[in-house]
């Protein structure tokens, strides 16, 4: 079992990862007032010219695979805020085993534990 302390420590982890997402989300993309979590990319506005043009699209798709990406994160960061609220934070998702400290302190958000993630690996 993880321990009062160990909980605290990771939260406050988590809550920084939070924090910092979202700031690195907010550069380029808008909070979507509808969704909540959810993000939506700006078009960049560099300027008129063709080659100018070009270079707003490959940011902005650049920038739309990066707000997916920091979604996710974020989604897992709240779930496991969550958890830790219901008190079933550091249990793995399939297995139900504790999922060791040692690997939460590298990776709160982690839903898994290393068996199972790398059995899920291996599948897809
Ligand atoms: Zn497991």
């Amino acid at each position: 079992m993880l321990s009062e302390k160990q909980v605290k420590k990771l939260r406050n982890k988590l809550e920084k990862a939070k924090k910092s997402l979202e700031g690195q989300l907010l550069k380029f993309a808008k909070a979507d007032s509808k969704a909540k979590g959810n993000y939506k990319t700006e078009f960049p506005k560099i300027g008129n010219q063709i080659d100018e043009n070009a270079q707003e699209m490959t940011e902005y798709e650049q920038n739309i695979s990066l707000e997916h990406n920091f979604e996710d994160e974020l989604k897992l960061i709240q779930k496991a805020l969550r958890k830790i609220e219901q008190g079933k934070y550091g249990v793995c998702e399939s297995c139900q085993q504790e999922i060791p400290f040692g690997r939460l302190e590298i990776r709160p958000q982690s839903i898994l534990c290393i068996s199972c993630k790398s059995k899920k690996e291996k599948q897809s």
